[in-house]
């Protein structure tokens, strides 16, 4: 069989800082942690590994990453705590995992992905899934691990305000996602996040749902979503956009467009990472920015923040 050209492209969650607001240092600190997410995915899809591993990889690092809403840094809800949503899903199979609404579980991603592997079923929540994660020993973390004094004061806004807050939008925040080909011609794609700031205890957003924030499919694309997630999963955002160009034939930038379209007219906004099963990679988005990477073989690593090219 002959042999793909890799590609990998990255989310750290859309609604960017708005630019009067970003200071340089701030700045290259966003850029150094989407590169060093890119690079780590990239590492594993260019030694001949799964896209599924580079995924797995890239979100890892974004979670470990004070800088980004998921994992380590991920926002508070309505309560104070921390509730994080996590899915991934391989192309070739179409067997997906995910896990909603779990507390101190340092990788929401991996514990994802053994839901995907060793369960039978596609998903677990809150203490159901920490126990889980528990058995297979995965690492857990204290609170005070998570905690960010910047997305406690975020916090202590948006209560006083009475309102729910997307990541990076009126304040900042910033859900993870990749989605990558790799080398045998598999796509794959996975996100986390901590949700929406102040968020009601026990939301569940579209980040923990297949379909909704995380699609692949070998036929079509790889998709990884970020925004406000209600209207990802009103929309099925990730399932639609591979649907439009399966059953359509639409490329992945027009499938992409128009979802995020339909979006936008429920009143929405966010955006997308995603790759299709040729390597093309589109990281559309209708918030004032979008953190986010890409890679193709052979080809530097791109970053980008706001609209620029
Ligand atoms: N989509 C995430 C959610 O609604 C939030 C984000 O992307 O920042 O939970």
């Amino acid at each position: 069989m002959a042999r793909e050209s890799f590609a990998i492209a990255v989310h750290g969650g859309a609604g960017a800082i708005p630019r009067t607001a970003m200071t340089g240092e701030l700045e290259a600190e966003y850029r150094s942690g989407l590169l060093a997410a890119l690079q780590s995915g990239h590492a594993i899809l260019s030694a001949g590994g799964s896209s599924l591993d580079a995924v797995e990889a890239a979100v890892i690092c974004l979670e470990n990453n004070i800088l980004f809403n998921a994992g380590r840094g991920s926002v508070f809800n309505h309560a104070g705590t921390h509730e994080m949503d996590a899915s991934i899903m391989r192309g070739d199979t179409l067997q997906a995992g995910a896990v909603a609404g779990v507390s101190g579980v340092q990788n929401p991603i991996a514990l994802a992905r053994a839901v995907m592997e060793k369960t039978g079923f596609v998903m677990l929540c809150d203490s159901g899934a920490e126990e889980f994660a528990r058995q297979l020993n995965m690492s857990f973390k204290p609170d005070t691990w998570f905690y960010s004094e910047f997305r406690h004061q975020q916090w202590k806004v948006a209560v006083a305000r009475e309102e729910t807050l997307l990541d990076h939008s009126k304040l900042e925040t910033g859900t993870v996602g990749a989605a990558a080909l790799d080398g045998k011609g598999n796509l794959a794609a996975a996100t986390s996040t901590g949700g929406l700031t102040n968020k009601r205890w026990s939301r569940i957003g579209d980040s923990a749902i297949i379909g909704a924030g995380t699609y692949a499919n070998n036929r079509t694309c790889a998709v990884s979503c970020t925004g406000y997630g209600e209207f990802f999963v009103r929309t099925v955002a990730a399932h639609e956009i591979s649907c439009l160009m399966e059953y359509k034939g639409l490329s992945l930038d027009s499938a992409s467009d128009a979802v995020l379209h339909q979006v936008a007219a429920l009143g929405g906004s966010g955006g997308v990472v995603a790759v299709d099963r040729t390597g093309n990679i589109f990281t559309p988005f209708n918030s004032e920015g979008m953190y986010r990477g890409w890679q193709r073989e052979g080809e530097p690593a791109q970053v980008r923040i706001y609209a620029e090219l």
